[in-house]
């Protein structure tokens, strides 16, 4: 039998019976746009992260979008956000018209490095590339929102960021459409992803930690007016009623379907991240004493739920023979991100030099991920770690 990467078949297994059941009752009930089911799982959500508010959305960039929209975002406006992220991050500032400007990573966490966030900001705000490297643009670019990302799972460093951003009056976006369930310590509290900024944003495409069976993803926000924004975007910028538009807004709803589905899956949800924690703790015994890997490090109080598992190799050569010797055992593997966001064509014209965000060229170039998901056993861990050991 083959090994999967993410095992979705497995986990289906053990929510059938509640799935069917929930979309059973939402094709009877014939509520396909806006059933009960999306309040219930926006409230369940909503308290589980430990927030007011929560926004169901078509997808995590819909939710990013209609976020930065709701901040009025748009020409002029610089979006800070790494370039080690998947494309949505940066695309949905670049789609308002505003200028992504890229901060680089720490290679040990993989997430934004505050201190890079704090010069970008300030060679934004007096126009001067020679403190850190800035986009192309035209006219002078204002400092606007900040896109930190919980990349692979493990909460970006907020400690730093939330003070860089108030004090220079960023809008945070949380991107933690890798990072549901994930926790951290600050100031004494347990802080769960979905909870840090102005709004936050989730994804439940199939293969993030909490997915449903499409393209799904949510907004979480503590603010009220930042509500009523988002909830009038979603559905085209409605205003009092159906037929009075005040703003543009997008198509951008939750389905019922998808919200049943996530109703089902949230009761096992807390055991999944259990579960995870248990694949990598052993992953941790199996791989620790293979020479030549850096093995994913979490941050002091923090809890990552390890949307990937992500290895560093020595070398790009390195990389390239561990993933041929995995290949060889019939084990997955995958590369997340082959190519970091400011060296891709579609933001060529940003003028961004290889070399500009080392810290995201070098991940790159050695990064490589291998199966992770709560139904690894102890045996298949074994052989993915007998074929990384050669
Ligand atoms: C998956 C992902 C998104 C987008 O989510 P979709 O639901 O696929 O639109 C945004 N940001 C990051 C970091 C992601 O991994």
């Amino acid at each position: 039998m083959s090994i999967p990467f993410i095992d979705l078949k497995a986990q289906y297994a053990r929510v059938a019976g509640p799935v069917g059941a929930g979309l059973d009752a939402v094709l009877k009930s014939g509520a396909f746009i806006n059933g009960p089911d999306v309040a219930r799982i926006e409230k369940r959500l909503a308290e589980y992260v430990g927030v007011r508010h929560a926004v169901g959305c078509a997808s995590g960039t819909d939710a990013l979008m209609i976020s930065l929209m709701a901040l009025g975002v748009g020409p002029g406006d610089a979006v800070f956000c790494p370039p080690f992220t998947f494309m949505s991050t940066a695309e949905v500032a670049a789609l308002l018209g505003a200028t992504p400007v890229f901060v680089d990573i720490d290679t040990a966490s993989f997430n934004m490095n505050a201190e890079a966030l704090e010069r970008a900001v300030r060679a934004v705000e007096t126009d001067d590339a020679s403190i850190h490297p800035l986009p192309a643009h035209d006219g002078k670019l204002t400092p606007k929102a900040v896109i930190p990302v919980d990349l692979f799972g493990q909460l970006a460093d907020y400690e730093r960021i939330l003070p860089i951003a108030k004090a220079h009056g960023l809008a945070i976006v949380e991107d933690a459409a890798q990072a549901f369930g994930a926790t951290m310590e600050l100031n004494g509290k347990t802080r769960k992803a979905g909870s840090f900024g102005k709004i936050a944003c989730t994804s439940f495409f199939p293969a993030k930690p909490l997915g449903c069976y499409g393209d799904g993803g949510m907004c979480f926000t503590d603010d009220d007016a930042m509500l009523e924004l988002l909830l009038s975007i979603r559905v085209h910028g409605q205003g009092t009623n159906k037929y009075e538009n005040v703003r543009l807004g997008v198509t951008g709803r939750l389905d019922t379907m998808q919200a049943a589905v996530l109703l089902a899956k949230m009761d096992i949800f807390d055991d999944e991240v259990r579960l995870r924690q248990e694949v990598v703790r052993r992953y941790g015994d199996l791989l620790g004493s293979i020479p030549g890997l850096t093995l994913p490090t979490i941050g002091t109080g923090r809890m990552s739920v390890f949307a990937q598992y992500c290895i560093l190799a020595e070398s790009s050569e390195h990389r390239a023979q561990l993933l041929e010797r995995l290949t060889a055992a019939g084990v997955p593997s995958s590369i997340y991100y082959p190519v970091p966001l400011h060296l891709q064509p579609v933001f060529a014209h940003l003028g961004y030099a290889a070399g500009s965000m080392p810290g995201s060229e070098d991940a790159s170039s050695r990064v490589f991920s291998i199966p992770m998901h709560p139904y690894l056993t102890m045996a298949v861990q074994k052989e993915i770690a007998a074929a990384l050991a050669g």
